[in-house]
């Protein structure tokens, strides 16, 4: 069969044959190249198509990527939404144990990303915002968690700490510069701040003061959770810049707040007393035998809810706000045993890396570790302190060896018992 394709085709390739020819791309003429395809005014050989190619390949995939991250909320920021299971098991390679709040937060995260990725709703269900509270004793990974899934993430995240601010006019900070914060992690880019995730650490400290308010203003107490509010909730913000104060001479840039994930955490020093008596007086719980009572006893965070938090101090409208509330485990002698060598960034593994760097290989005994966690619980120091602990076991070691022969540093009990005694750590012990 005959075809115009086959007769385009034989008509280039009688002309390519023709003499004195050449490429109008590169110059070539037709002896230095294969083949010459014929335009309607010039040339082109196979190398210049080839070429060409490469250019038309490149040039899409930048489009494409450029589509890719103005979707995703700006330049650099791409948006891969995981599943909760896949968001969980992310999780658990970096933090030990907090499984309830690992599994809360996957799906809180989860639902927050369906929610800011659908499509303008066509019926009249609207999937509102799932901002988080954690409660949890200081150290026990609410910060870890909450930075983990930002990593997960790739989205801009800013850690604010909610005992700077104080209601507008007052000596302190707007509530608002904790969007400066966010702005200036991902350098302006407002679109991708927009998506982007604020850890609000000790929201516990902002907590009512008493219930008699107008004694003396609370300023930093619901003053801050009033400011708080619309936040929250989603709302057109306008930040400074440089954070501060708002001046009016300041050109404020404006920041919606819709889908900012706000995750709050707290200690709540205090709220198992709080819980004790609801639970009580409700009997919740406690109709089981006593050895799971004296169990649950002795993590009664694990029951908190938002009633207890409203008890702590924290205004109902801003509890409204943060509709999922989960709970930290105490970290115990196992917990902290495994926070040592387990996370993929675990601290025994920091130091290996710093004394490979130097060309030593790090052998620690296993006694070593357990000492370590003994130490930590004794001095209250929680994970915190195994960094402190380990820190005062190996500076000497760190400060002497690079630049020598050695090769290994074999740290034992004896070894680490004396440095540990010799260091300052061992004044810390609390009575
Ligand atoms: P919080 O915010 O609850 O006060 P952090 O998240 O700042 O506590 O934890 C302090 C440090 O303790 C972390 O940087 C981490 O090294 C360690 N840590 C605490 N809990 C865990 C955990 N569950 N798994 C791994 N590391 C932990």
């Amino acid at each position: 069969m005959y075809s115009g394709y086959d007769e385009c085709v034989g008509k280039l390739r009688i002309m390519a044959k023709q003499t004195n020819l050449h490429c109008s791309f590169c110059g070539r003429s037709r002896d230095e190249v294969k083949i010459l395809i014929a335009g309607q005014e010039g040339h082109i050989c196979e190398n210049c198509v080839e070429h060409a190619q490469e250019i038309i390949l490149q040039e899409l995939q930048i489009k494409q990527e450029h589509i890719l991250g103005s979707q995703s909320g700006g330049a650099g920021f791409k948006m891969t939404i995981k599943k909760p299971l896949e968001i969980k098991q992310f999780l658990d390679e970096y933090i030990i144990g907090q499984d309830e709040a690992k599994k809360v937060l996957s799906v809180a995260v989860y639902n927050h990303f369906k929610r800011i990725t659908q499509k303008q709703a066509t019926d009249d269900v609207e999937i509102e915002k799932s901002n988080i509270i954690m409660v949890g004793e200081t150290g026990t990974g609410k910060t870890l968690l909450a930075k983990t899934i930002a990593r997960l993430l790739q989205v801009p995240f800013a850690i604010v700490d909610a005992t700077v601010f104080t209601e507008a006019g007052y000596v302190g900070e707007d509530v608002e510069s904790m969007l400066t914060r966010l702005l200036q992690n991902c350098n302006y880019d407002v679109d991708a701040a927009q998506r982007g995730i604020v850890y609000v650490d000790e929201i516990d400290k902002i907590a009512r003061k008493g219930d008699n308010p107008s004694i003396t203003r609370d300023v930093s107490g619901e003053g801050v959770q009033q400011g708080l509010l619309k936040m929250l909730e989603g709302t057109e913000v306008l930040v400074p810049p440089q954070g501060g104060r708002k001046h009016p001479e300041q050109k404020m840039i404006k920041v919606d707040t819709r889908n900012i994930l706000f995750i709050c955490g707290g200690a709540f020093d205090g709220v198992d007393k709080i819980i004790a008596r609801r639970i009580n007086t409700n009997a919740i719980g406690f109709n089981v035998n006593k050895t799971s009572q004296e169990e649950q006893r002795k993590n009664l965070l694990q029951f908190v809810n938002a009633t207890d938090l409203k008890s702590f101090g924290l205004i109902p409208e801003l509890l409204g706000r943060l509709p999922v509330v989960t709970h930290l485990n105490p970290l115990d002698e196992e917990t902290l045993r495994n926070i040592l060598t387990e996370p993929k960034n675990s601290l025994i593994k920091q130091y290996t890396k710093l004394f490979e760097l130097e060309g030593i290989s790090l052998v620690m005994d296993n006694e070593v570790f357990d000492f370590m966690v003994q130490k930590a619980l004794e001095y209250k120091l929680g994970a915190r302190g195994l960094r402190t602990i380990c820190e005062s076991i190996l500076t000497d070691a760190m400060f002497e060896l690079p630049g020598t022969n050695t090769k290994e540093l074999h740290v034992t009990l004896d070894y680490a018992e004396q440095m540990f005694n010799k260091s300052k750590v061992s004044l810390l012990k609390v009575a």
